[in-house]
């Protein structure tokens, strides 16, 4: 008998941002500014965040890092807080993650870390719509995910708490 499974995802990966639409660059854009306000001074690893709701407001986040570091907290989770904060009952429909390494280079996309996906995957059961995200760094390959449940297969959620 055959036990294995499989989880796979597709995305796409675009060699630059020149192809993409031009709603998804000026996310990605305002991603890649907002950078220069994070506060990352242990790191040097400014990350920024850029959510366009689903009635086309646009909120900005940084990560803000602390002498305590667990305290710190990333980009996506104070962007996606300040969202719910301020539009409260709004969806999110996409979300753009830059950063700027100041240590090193900014050229390939990173993706969210382990409890941002979890945070990503709580956002998403509550609006019951999928998160749309656009990676990249300041230059170089934009990856496009259609929705965050691909980054955490097998997630924890309420449903599992019935
Ligand atoms: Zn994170």
């Amino acid at each position: 008998m055959d036990f294995s499974k499989q989880s796979s995802f597709e995305y796409l990966s675009h060699p630059d941002s020149s192809s993409l639409s031009p709603e998804d660059l000026q996310l990605l854009q305002e991603a890649r500014t907002v950078t220069a306000q994070a506060y990352a001074p242990y790191s040097k690893f400014n990350v920024g965040a850029a959510i366009l709701l689903e009635n086309g407001a646009l909120v900005r986040g940084t990560n803000q890092e602390n002498a305590s570091f667990p305290a710190g907290i990333c980009a996506e989770r104070v962007a996606l807080s300040a969202s719910s904060s301020l539009h409260p009952g709004v969806a999110v429909n996409t979300i753009a993650v830059s950063y700027h390494n100041l240590n090193g280079s900014s050229d390939a996309p990173i993706s969210p870390c382990g409890i941002c996906r979890q945070t990503l995957s709580e956002y998403e059961n509550r609006q019951q719509q999928p998160i749309r995200l656009i990676l990249s760094g300041q230059t170089g390959k934009v990856f496009i995910i259609q929705t965050a449940r691909h980054l955490l297969p097998m997630v924890f959620s309420a449903e599992d708490m019935k």
